[in-house]
């Protein structure tokens, strides 16, 4: 699945590609996508053709094309999305759902949303060139410089809720998905059941401090190889060839302290830790047995 790293460099070559283009027509290959637009794929194809794309905005895993006359063109890649910027004659690809033909984009490239599972998909959101409202209710991400640092560190530690939990609550900070916060975690030496309330201030911070460093980090791998990754990242792996010290790591020795990393089931995935770097919070009676309550 793309993480936040991955759609801002899918934003950036988005920017680079498209910004000052015109849509010239719109073909909907496929409905799904447009599931979410009330007005259906006729209402999405009508609502852009003579459009001016203005510019590329994005919040947590969230992108939207800002369009002239202020509407947007909202897109999430979901499990499988991509969006591609190709030379019209190159050949379609498989999974190919929405064709952008373009007038005036860098190098005539046309834009293509390509999704095999179709879990991601595009809508047109009237007036939210600025901010869509149909995500207005989704928290800055960490990589925003106007997160607000202290607000997130105040409903953190008001919180009953495992601070694993809280990092992939989006009202709260958006785009940390599970890899980031599980390295976020280890890199804070923070066991993801401790609960919010009972972080100090600087380990509430740091935390999210050590999720901006691994997003950072991700997002400067990506920048250097940015063409093959915009092909690519957007395919098959998804993920950037990242060093990771706990996610998928099960078993393999802590880079700190070479203890077997740790794996555990949390909702329907895992969470990766260090036991002795991490160490689990206590539990308030010794005779309760071990299990995930929620
Ligand atoms: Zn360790």
């Amino acid at each position: 699945m793309p993480e936040l790293p991955e759609v801002e460099v899918v934003r950036a070559g988005l920017e680079r590609f498209v910004v000052g283009a015109t849509i010239t027509s719109v073909d909907v290959l496929h409905p799904r996508p447009v599931r979410r637009d009330p007005t259906g794929p006729t209402g999405f194809t009508a609502a852009l053709a003579g459009r001016r794309i203005e510019a590329v905005r994005r919040r947590g895993k969230y992108f939207w094309l800002a369009l002239d006359e202020g509407d947007a063109v909202l897109g999430h890649l979901g499990m499988s999305g991509q969006m591609l910027v190709q030379p019209p004659a190159a050949p379609d690809e498989r999974h190919l759902r929405v064709r952008f033909r373009l007038a005036g984009a860098t190098e005539g490239r046309e834009l293509r949303f390509v999704d095999q599972r179709m879990f991601g998909g595009l809508l047109v959101s009237p007036g939210g060139a600025t901010l869509p409202t149909e995500i207005a209710h989704i928290a800055r991400d960490p990589l925003d410089p106007r997160f607000d640092e202290d607000a997130f560190q105040l409903r953190v530690r008001r919180s009953a809720s495992a601070i694993k939990r809280l990092l992939l609550d989006q009202t709260l900070v958006s785009g940390v998905g599970n890899i980031y916060a599980d390295e976020a975690l280890w890199l804070a030496g923070l066991h993801g059941e401790r609960p919010g309330e009972r972080l100090s201030r600087g380990e509430a911070l740091g935390v999210l401090h050590r999720a901006r460093e691994v997003m950072q980090h991700a997002l400067a791998q990506g920048g250097t190889s940015f063409d093959a990754l915009y092909v690519n990242v957007n395919g098959e792996s998804g993920y950037f060839d990242r060093s990771l010290h706990a996610y998928g790591r099960e078993g393999e020795p802590c880079d700190r302290c070479a203890t077997p990393i740790r794996r555990v089931s949390f909702t329907n995935r895992s969470s990766y830790f260090c036991p002795v770097c991490q160490r689990a919070p206590r539990r308030r009676t010794t005779t309760a047995p071990r299990h995930s309550s929620n």
